[in-house]
């Protein structure tokens, strides 16, 4: 490596729950670190998805959809995005086709305000005609001009190599700041507690899946299986009872879809056991979100 001519820096993902960050992060590293559902509010936690080449290191962040806290462990996941904010070398801000501003007024501003380069990336153009990108196009020109606006379809992939390509024209000079072989911040057991997670959000209705944490108790790499025990943590008694569910079977059915994708995800096969315990109102608990790794 030519440290002289080496770029590195951190490039950080932001926009409104469900426009589709996660996806493209998921995509612009080529492994699946975020996880992704149609639910808002999935992503809780700020992630770090690292895209190196011989001349470049760019640091991605994906970060919790921007909204109005109601409980603690929003306000902690709205802190994820404020850090994104500090040591930007880059914005990445997100929308979808169709989309008007940020849920939030005063990110928009700051965005606004800012000196730090901004890609506007107009996402889920795979379901749009040449004539509405345009439109939006031009709507966002107006809000933010000093903007680059790049169409694009993160499910799909189309624009990601023109990202990394305006990314790299803009990115500054330096060395790296984590080795060159490294993917992400978060340990391995990060990757386990979130696709139990995403399997809960798929499998359940209204609030339940948001008053749920997944802890990982034991991690055991054998050489020919790994062995996993993790609790579900919920907020009450009751849904404690949802989680389980009829005949223990909705359970089963979570464990059964994380443990397919934890065995794509470590190469290897999976023993999968999983608890439920209540911890009372822990969103409001700031001594259980410190446990479980929020910032408070
Ligand atoms: P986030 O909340 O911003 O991280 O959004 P996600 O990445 O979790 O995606 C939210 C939903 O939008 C998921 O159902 C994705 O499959 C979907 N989605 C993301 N990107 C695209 C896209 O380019 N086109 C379409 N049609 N759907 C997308
Ligand atoms: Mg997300």
């Amino acid at each position: 490596m030519n440290q002289k001519n080496h770029k590195s820096g951190f490039v950080n993902i932001i926009g409104n729950p469900n426009v589709g960050k996660s996806t493209l992060m998921n995509k612009l590293i080529g492994e699946r670190l975020s996880i992704i559902t149609s639910k808002a509010q999935t992503t809780r936690h700020r992630i770090l998805g690292i895209v190196n080449d011989e001349n470049h290191q760019i640091i991605f962040s994906d970060t919790p959809g921007i909204i109005q806290p109601n409980y603690n462990l929003q306000s902690s996941m709205m802190k994820f995005v404020k850090s994104a904010f500090q040591d930007a070398d880059i914005f990445i801000y997100m929308v979808e086709m169709g989309e008007k501003m940020l849920k939030d007024q005063s990110f928009f501003e700051r965005l606004k305000n800012t000196s730090i380069p901004i890609l506007l990336l107009l996402n889920k153009i795979d379901k749009s005609n040449q004539k509405e990108v345009e439109a939006c196009s031009e709507y966002w020109t107006e809000l933010l001009p000093k903007a680059k606006i790049i169409p694009i379809s993160a499910l799909e992939g189309f624009g990601v190599e023109k990202i990394l390509d305006e990314i790299k024209k803009i990115l500054p000079e330096g060395i790296p700041f984590y080795p060159k072989d490294t993917l992400t911040d978060r340990p391995e057991k990060f990757f386990v507690s979130e696709i139990i997670r995403e399997k809960i959000l798929l499998n359940y209705q209204k609030e339940v899946p948001y008053s749920v944490e997944v802890v990982i108790e034991s991690f055991k790499d054998d050489e020919k299986i790994i062995r996993i025990g993790a609790i579900i943590i919920v907020a009450r008694e009751t849904q404690k009872g949802i989680i389980i569910g009829h005949q223990g079977k909705p359970l089963k059915k979570v464990g059964t879809q994380a443990r397919k994708d934890l065995e794509i995800f470590f190469g290897k096969k999976i023993f999968l056991e999983l608890f439920v315990k209540v911890t009372k109102n822990w969103r409001d608990n700031n001594q259980d979100l410190k446990r479980f790794g929020y910032f408070i």
